[in-house]
């Protein structure tokens, strides 16, 4: 289009540097608005699951006849990419408003342009707060590479929503244009709710966890069996332990720190809202009186944490930055890792097998121990010396 950008992903200095900032649907979907002249002055405009500000960038204040622009995003590091890329073009954002996946939607909305999310459940939970929040006349876009629309996933935009087209595809990048004419009213599956048995380590009695997850939440329906195989092989913490559950999605493995040793102080970090939002109500269900040794913080793996201060993290890394199927995630988690802890610290691990997460840990720690494996997962222990 007419205006030059520059995109970077973020974190900036991620170890990824040939995935692109962009896609092109998020071109198709650029270009079709301007062609269209979708957007005129005033107009309420919704942006949904920007990764990095390829679309949000485009409708920053440039005249009077600006947008008026919300950017939705359960992604922390997204939004921080979008904050990013802003500045970096010195554009002006006086009409751009971020909000989180877990905020209201306003209910005037004239436009939404909504990149379709990798989590069938994020994209039902946020069909269904669109379809109660904004008018019925509201012109909906959607956008993906085509390999990722499925009939299915257009059958998901006719149940809640309604009509539902498709355009040709342009560089493999296809749109779905949806009008709000299905009269039914779908309740919203999420949060999920389930329990798991937590047989305690020490004296305290065995009792059931009752554990909620919002929509984005990694394992929603049941627990992980990964995390089912790392709570089972977690180690003993010392009272007064500080302990990171990092990548904590619905927090299960830092809750049953606290179960076993309730003097320990658990920071749950994600870069998840929903996720983070998740364990702290988690916490705040099954042992409410421990919330005041918890912190919850929305981050990209540990930045900003004090190096050298805490005893224990625990972490069963994602594999996926947004569509991408990366390991830099994980990398990044064991590097701060190492800077977090305090000497004598443990870094304790699951990955599958595949993953080989034991050459990290030696390459970072200079040592890794097998704590246990089966034909799935693995579980290791790196110490700071
Ligand atoms: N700890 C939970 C468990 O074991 O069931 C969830 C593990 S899940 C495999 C990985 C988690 O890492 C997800 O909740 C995801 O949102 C989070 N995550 C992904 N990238 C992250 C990043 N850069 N910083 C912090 N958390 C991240």
């Amino acid at each position: 289009n007419d205006k030059n950008l520059f995109l970077s992903r973020f974190p900036v200095a991620q170890v990824n540097r040939s995935l692109q900032a962009w896609d092109s649907a998020d071109e198709y979907l650029v270009n079709h608005v301007n062609e269209e002249g979708l957007i005129k002055a005033n107009t309420k405009l919704a942006i949904f699951n920007d990764a990095f500000g390829a679309l949000t960038t485009n409708f920053c204040h440039s005249a009077n006849d600006d947008p008026d622009v919300i950017c939705i995003n359960d992604s922390f590091i997204s939004s921080q990419g979008i904050r990013y890329n802003i500045e970096q073009n010195a554009l002006d954002d006086s009409n751009i408003t971020l909000l989180s996946s877990l905020d209201n939607l306003p209910n005037d909305i004239d436009v939404i342009l909504y990149k379709i999310p990798k989590s069938k459940s994020l994209l039902i939970e946020q069909l269904i707060q669109i379809k109660k929040s904004v008018p019925a006349n509201c012109i909906f876009i959607a956008a993906d590479r085509a390999k990722e629309i499925h009939s299915s996933t257009l059958k998901v935009f006719e149940k809640h929503l309604g009509t539902t087209k498709t355009s040709l595809a342009v560089k493999k990048a296809r749109l779905v244009f949806c009008q709000f004419d299905n009269k039914q009213v779908h309740q919203s599956p999420f949060p999920t709710i389930w329990s798991i048995a937590h047989k305690s380590t020490n004296d305290a009695p065995s009792r059931e966890l009752i554990i909620s997850n919002h929509a984005n939440v990694y394992a929603r329906e049941k627990l992980d069996i990964g995390a089912r195989y790392f709570i089972d092989n977690l180690p003993k913490v010392a009272a007064n332990s500080t302990v990171i559950d990092l990548g904590c999605g619905n927090g299960v493995l830092g809750l049953t720190v606290l179960a076993n040793q309730n003097n320990a102080h658990v920071h749950f970090i994600d870069e998840s809202v929903m996720a983070l939002a998740s364990a702290k109500q988690n916490v705040m269900t099954n042992l409410p009186e421990l919330i005041e040794q918890c912190e919850f913080t929305l981050n990209d793996c540990l930045t900003d944490i004090e190096g050298g201060s805490v005893d224990l993290i625990l972490c069963n890394p994602p594999f996926h930055q947004n569509t991408a199927t990366t390991d830099h995630i994980a990398w990044q988690m064991f590097k701060d890792s190492h800077r977090v802890l305090k000497k004598g610290g443990e870094l304790r691990i699951i990955g599958n097998r595949q993953l080989a997460y034991h050459i990290k840990l030696q390459r970072l720690f200079g040592n890794e121990t097998l704590i246990a494996s089966n034909d799935k997962f693995v579980t290791q222990s790196a110490i700071k010396r």
